[in-house]
């Protein structure tokens, strides 16, 4: 389910993905905007997130997620963030949904944000949606904000963010949705 570092590594070998050093994800972006932050000498919390995430659910009702981030801009020697935690930035159960997150990883950790929107559908019969609204609330009222994005088992698919934007799209066999802001300030 779980596995990390030279582990992780290998693991990956075995079947046969790719491999690059380190150095190959440090991009000039990224690069100038850790020199800004240093320069300024502050951490900053407004600071835009930068995960990608996706969510998967098939023809059987079989859910997976997925999630990839670079963590925070500034962030301590050994953090940890949410995406990379199953249950807290990630999580799937064919017996709910699979849900990918973005945002201050800190709260959603302390929320066990991916895990509580799957168990509130599960044990407490919620809607996607409003299991997903639910899990926001909660993280905004410990203080942190962000995204989440999710899909159920019977295919149903939800959004939602806290943050004044967030990129997303959705496909299925019907077409392809692709939004930024709120669908309000879209229309
Ligand atoms: N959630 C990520 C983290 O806290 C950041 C992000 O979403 O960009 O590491």
């Amino acid at each position: 389910v779980f596995l990390s570092g030279h582990g992780a590594d290998g693991f990956a070998r075995e079947h046969g993905y790719e491999q690059v050093e380190n150095s190959w994800f440090e991009i000039a972006e990224r690069r100038r905007q850790l020199d800004e932050l240093l320069a300024q000498g502050r951490f900053d919390d407004e600071i835009k997130y930068g995960t990608v995430g996706a969510v998967a659910v098939d023809v059987d009702g079989h859910v997976a997620a997925a999630t990839s981030t670079g963590g925070l801009t500034g962030k301590r020697w050994g953090r940890v963030g949410d995406s990379p935690l199953i249950g807290a930035g990630t999580y799937a159960d064919d017996r709910s949904a699979a849900v990918s997150a973005t945002g201050s990883g800190e709260y959603f950790i302390r929320a066990v944000a991916a895990h509580q929107l799957a168990e509130r559908i599960r044990l407490g019969g919620e809607s996607l949606q409003a299991a997903l609204d639910a899990v926001l609330a909660d993280i905004a009222q410990l203080g942190g904000k962000g995204g989440l994005i999710a899909v159920g088992s019977d295919g149903d698919a939800a959004w939602g963010f806290t943050t004044p934007a967030m990129y997303r799209g959705m496909a299925d066999a019907s077409g392809r949705t692709v939004q930024v802001y709120s669908e309000e300030e879209e229309r």
